[in-house]
């Protein structure tokens, strides 16, 4: 049995799962799961492939720039529309913002 590097607890199962990469669907992949934490481990081939079609779609590194505006005595920063689904984070839902040796992290 191999035992899961993340938890320690769980073994490892091969599984087919399915990869999405910024919420496209990227198809079904061999991996083994964790069955305790449920972490999923691909093998770095097919992260490769995954990563090849992530940036024939021009989807590969959601990171942007973002310009800080002011709303009256608040800074607003705008979120790009590719986080914004990647982590499904929309307009109204609470957050909740701190920040951390020099970045601001926003948890939702
Ligand atoms: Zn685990």
């Amino acid at each position: 049995m191999i035992k899961c590097p993340i938890c320690e607890k769980g073994a490892l199962k091969k599984v087919m799962e399915k990869h999405y990469l910024y919420g496209v669907d990227f198809g079904m992949y061999p991996g083994e799961k964790c069955s305790s934490c449920g972490e999923v481990f691909t093998d770095s081939s097919d992260i490769k492939k995954i990563e090849e079609v992530a940036k024939q779609k021009g989807i590969w590194g959601l990171g942007k720039k973002t310009v800080i505006a002011r709303t009256g005595n608040s800074l607003a920063v705008r979120i790009p529309k590719g986080i914004a689904e990647f982590t499904g984070i929309k307009e109204g839902k609470e957050a909740f913002i701190h920040s951390e040796k020099g970045r601001i992290i926003i948890e939702i």
